[in-house]
């Protein structure tokens, strides 16, 4: 779907600490009441896992090879987890309960299966994935909508929703394969990510980049040349789509997770990735492996003494740079 320009956003799994700042900046500002409990536009999750909502990986959607439609199916509110409440009051006000306690019992949640990853000691390996919508070029979730309720963006490419023409099909929600557009059950309307167009408009970056306490989030238009999407992804390419198998072409990318090397039964490094490049691949597509070579050379170069455009723009040494909405 052509636009006159669109807004993109890379992100160096490098860097992210799986702080979750980003997380609590996004919910803060949009999601933290009134039917939105259960939403979370950023989430950060833990590879391998379920992820959020859970198994989401698994419940189909976007395009076939040949274009047509898939739907999938929606998640459960047990597959987002279904949001509680603690005893303040009883706990403590009142002294009238010894304990603070959820008022249901939690059996899933945003990054519920933090830092199990697989594999075994010395050899086990997670790392942390945030995901947003990818304000995708070919949206399953506006193909999917009978409304013509969301719509994409000619100035910016951002997808958003149409409040007045939603009627709360969910179409979308089956249709999305990221499973990044939820349904409100209070207002019966699909909502998601906005991209934070309001500070957007306004020349700010989104709250999760301007938050991100790692400087893993770089924001931009894909088509300026001196900007850092360019740079990262046409440039230098090191930056990737997640799944772009499910046909949606994200303008989300990642800068896949070095790793460090295998430890054999002796204690000594084998010639081996403990992340499993196949288990990369698997995410980021056949490119992972080039990716991480160009990584190692532009880390060595910098090791050197030597110039390195491409190290310099990932260490991000001015927060501000990072951003470029102009
Ligand atoms: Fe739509 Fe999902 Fe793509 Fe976002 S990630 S634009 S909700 S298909
Ligand atoms: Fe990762 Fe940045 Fe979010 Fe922290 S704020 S979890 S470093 S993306």
């Amino acid at each position: 779907m052509a636009v006159k320009r669109q807004l993109s956003m890379v992100l160096d799994l490098n860097k992210c600490i799986g702080c979750q700042t980003c997380t609590a900046a996004c919910k803060l500002m949009w999601t933290n009441r009134n039917g939105r409990e259960h939403m979370y536009w950023n989430n950060v999750e833990t590879q391998p896992g379920l992820g959020y909502p859970r198994d989401y990986q698994n419940m189909g959607g976007g395009f076939d090879d040949d274009g047509a439609l898939r739907l999938g199916r929606q998640p459960s509110q047990e597959d987002y987890g279904i949001p509680w409440e603690y005893n303040y009051s009883e706990a403590l006000m009142t002294g009238t309960d010894p304990w603070l306690r959820p008022n249901v019992k939690p059996t899933w949640g945003a990054n519920w299966d933090e830092d199990e990853g697989e594999g075994d000691y010395p050899n086990s390996y997670y790392f942390y994935l945030p995901r947003l919508c990818n304000h995708c070029a070919n949206p399953a979730c506006l193909a999917a909508c009978s409304r013509n309720a969301i719509y994409k963006r000619q100035e910016d490419g951002i997808v958003l929703v149409d409040q007045e023409r939603c009627r709360g099909y969910r179409y979308c929600v089956n249709a999305c394969p990221y499973k990044k557009i939820y349904f409100n059950e209070q207002i019966s309307k699909s909502e998601k990510c906005i991209f934070c167009y309001p500070r957007i408009e306004k020349g700010l970056p989104t709250a999760c980049a301007q938050q991100c306490v790692g400087r893993i989030r770089w924001i931009g238009y894909r088509d300026d040349e001196d900007g850092p999407i360019h740079m990262l992804v046409d440039k230098h390419k090191v930056a990737l789509p997640l799944h772009a198998e499910w046909g949606t072409q994200p303008n989300v990318f990642y800068v896949p997770p070095t790793s460090p090397p295998k430890i054999g039964p002796n204690g000594e490094e084998l010639d081996e990735s403990r992340i499993p490049l196949d288990y990369l691949e698997s995410l980021f597509g056949p490119r992972v492996g080039e990716v991480l070579d160009t990584l190692a050379e532009a880390r060595q170069a910098k090791a050197d003494g030597k110039e390195s455009e491409l190290m310099d723009t990932l260490i991000g040494f001015k927060h501000a740079e990072m951003f470029k909405l102009s």
